[in-house]
């Protein structure tokens, strides 16, 4: 789904030149819930706007869902970007004048889908993230935990592969951060690929796999306690072939039982 090879992002400015990614190789798999932490400046969102598209990298190889994206022109990444991945932010990024319901369709003008399809989107996601109640509230009349599901539901209607989660649940307390994590584990059951940062550890430990970068290289990478990705679940219970039949374009690695590679 995500390979990255030996990947690196230099910021440069007149006076400094930045390292924010070193060498960073990192395979992952679709259906998988990776959890993200390490140190404040260590590269984590660069690492996630890298893995989305949002920014260029300086050197090395991304191959995105199997297709080659380096140096891909603007518009070209922009496209996939739109297709194939949903972001979530710390501080929602909702458009405050805009009510929930024009909050999640606004990334769908960029798609090309009709109005009807659009509607048909916008009402199914705020269904999903239990918020189709609220959708003429503004978001400034809705609770931290209500702003970040409108944020999710504006991933979800995209149809994404993939959601990248830079500290989605930082701003929010113990219980609201729960039933964010709650509503992305249900997101990942149904098989959309989840890249999350986060700087708690216990959210972390719920993952499939929990990574942590360190001055911009991987630096560990463990098993987390969600057990094992659906499409690994489904390859070791019935072979390769049923994952094949399911479209599915997760490779699995020999000795994939038990563990989320
Ligand atoms: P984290 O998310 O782990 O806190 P970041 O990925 O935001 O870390 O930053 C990694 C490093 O890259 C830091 O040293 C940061 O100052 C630097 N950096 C991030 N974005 C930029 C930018 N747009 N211009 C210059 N330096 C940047
Ligand atoms: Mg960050």
């Amino acid at each position: 789904m995500i390979e990255m090879q030996s990947v690196s992002k230099v910021f440069r400015t007149d006076v400094v030149e930045t390292h924010a990614l070193k060498a960073f190789s990192l395979r992952i798999e679709a259906h998988e819930f990776v959890a993200i932490t390490g140190p404040s400046g260590s590269g984590k969102t660069t690492f996630l706007n890298v893995a989305g598209l949002l920014e260029e990298f300086t050197s090395g190889k991304y191959l995105l869902d199997g297709k080659d994206v380096s140096g891909l022109k603007d518009d070209a990444r922009s496209r996939i970007r739109n297709e194939k991945i949903g972001f979530i932010f710390q501080s929602f990024n909702l458009i405050p004048d805009l009510n929930i319901y024009d909050n999640v369709e606004v990334p769908l003008h960029y798609r090309g889908f009709t109005s009807a399809e659009r509607r048909k989107r916008v009402t199914a996601a705020l269904e999903r993230v239990g918020l189709a109640q609220r959708m003429k509230h503004i978001p400034a009349q809705l609770s931290g935990g209500q702003q970040q599901r409108a944020a999710i539901a504006r991933a979800l209607a995209g149809d994404p592969r993939v959601i990248l989660a830079d500290e989605p649940t930082g701003n929010l307390d113990t219980t609201m951060s729960g039933q964010i994590m709650d509503l992305l584990e249900e997101i990942n059951s149904g098989g959309t690929t989840i890249l999350m940062v986060t700087h708690n550890p216990e959210l972390a430990m719920r993952a499939h796999r929990h990574i942590e970068i360190v001055d911009g290289a991987l630096a560990a990478s463990r098993p987390g306690n969600r057990g094992v990705p659906e499409a690994s679940a489904a390859a070791v219970a019935s072979g390769a072939g049923a994952l094949a039949r399911a479209g599915a374009t997760a490779t699995i690695k020999a000795g994939a039982a038990g563990q989320p590679s």
